[in-house]
């Protein structure tokens, strides 16, 4: 019996990661697969990562266009938070930068609905990458400075040094190589500016309870679920110091218990990007929960911050 190829860790390089006993399912927009991905952890520093790797042309068919990335509407609960988070975003990076004009570059930007929010609170500068075409083409019709595809394919030599923040909110878990990416984004800060992001944490209540209903798998976009371990000895491998990572204030365990719903409960209803007519009744009622994982410091989203 021909035996498998060593894998390694696509995070810290460990060989013989091993299987995780759960079939990957898509739970919001039920994309099917051509080929089948298993999940595998790292004996090293714990992340979980799918195998075999997507190929690019793959990965973007794992995003329909009613992803919820891309759509206007987050709903009741959901859409005031969206703007308030904004808010604090703005206000923290301020912080950062008191006394100047913040020049920050954003991966995986979206329409840029965000900049938006945030230019109310202070001054920026904005530029970003984004995979999806139609959203590059809004993005610039707003007038922001945005290309096209990844970070990883984007050449960055007139990038060099040109900023002092670029944020990641939502990425590393569904790029293809995490480590260039977080190369790349070093390279493109001045000295002194910082790395910011968020992605959701395995070392946390949120996974321990929903297991493979946990929504941070968000199978098939998410292609690697980090530990803190293994998120910061990527930062370090990547060139920054003052890494810091901490539990967000997220209810990402909504979207875990309407997987929990659906899977387990066969609760099949008609949805709209990626959310039944519940989510809003959800997110309220894991609230309280949410708040005791972030207060325990083992929240299901977190969020790191790296310097240059
Ligand atoms: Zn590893």
């Amino acid at each position: 019996m021909a035996s498998e190829p060593a894998i390694s860790c696509v995070v810290c390089g460990t060989e013989g990661a091993e299987i995780i006993p759960l079939q990957p399912q898509d739970f919001e927009y039920r994309v099917q697969t051509k080929r089948n991905f298993s999940v595998r952890a790292c004996r090293n520093c714990g992340t979980q990562f799918v195998h075999p790797r997507p190929t690019p042309d793959e990965l973007i068919s794992f995003y329909p266009l009613d992803y919820h990335a891309y759509n206007e509407d987050h709903g009741r609960v959901a859409g005031p938070l969206v703007e308030l988070r904004a808010k604090m975003r703005a206000k923290a990076f301020k912080r950062l930068f008191p006394d100047k004009t913040i020049r920050l570059f954003d991966v995986g930007s979206g329409d840029c609905r965000h900049f938006v929010h945030m230019e109310k609170y202070g001054d920026f500068s904005f530029a970003g990458v984004e995979i999806k075409p139609e959203m590059v083409e809004e993005s610039r019709r707003k007038g922001y400075d945005v290309e096209f595809g990844t970070l990883e394919d984007l050449d960055i030599e007139p990038y060099r040094q040109a900023f002092d923040l670029v944020t990641m909110y939502q990425l590393l878990e569904h790029v293809l190589d995490p480590r260039q990416v977080l190369e790349k984004a070093q390279a493109m800060l001045s000295p002194g500016g910082y790395v910011i992001g968020q992605l959701p944490c395995l070392d946390s209540i949120d996974y321990r309870v929903f297991g493979p209903y946990w929504a941070g798998y968000h199978f098939p976009r998410h292609l690697q679920m980090f530990t803190p371990a293994g998120l910061k000895e990527l930062l370090a491998k990547a060139g920054f110091s003052h890494i810091s990572v901490s539990s967000a204030a997220h209810l990402q365990a909504g979207l875990s218990l309407q997987n929990y719903l659906m899977g387990r409960f066969r609760y099949q209803p008609v949805m709209k990007f990626g959310k039944t007519p519940i989510y809003s009744l959800l997110l309220l009622a894991v609230a309280p929960f949410c708040l005791f994982e972030y207060v325990l410091g083992k929240g299901g989203m977190m969020n790191f911050m790296a310097k240059k």
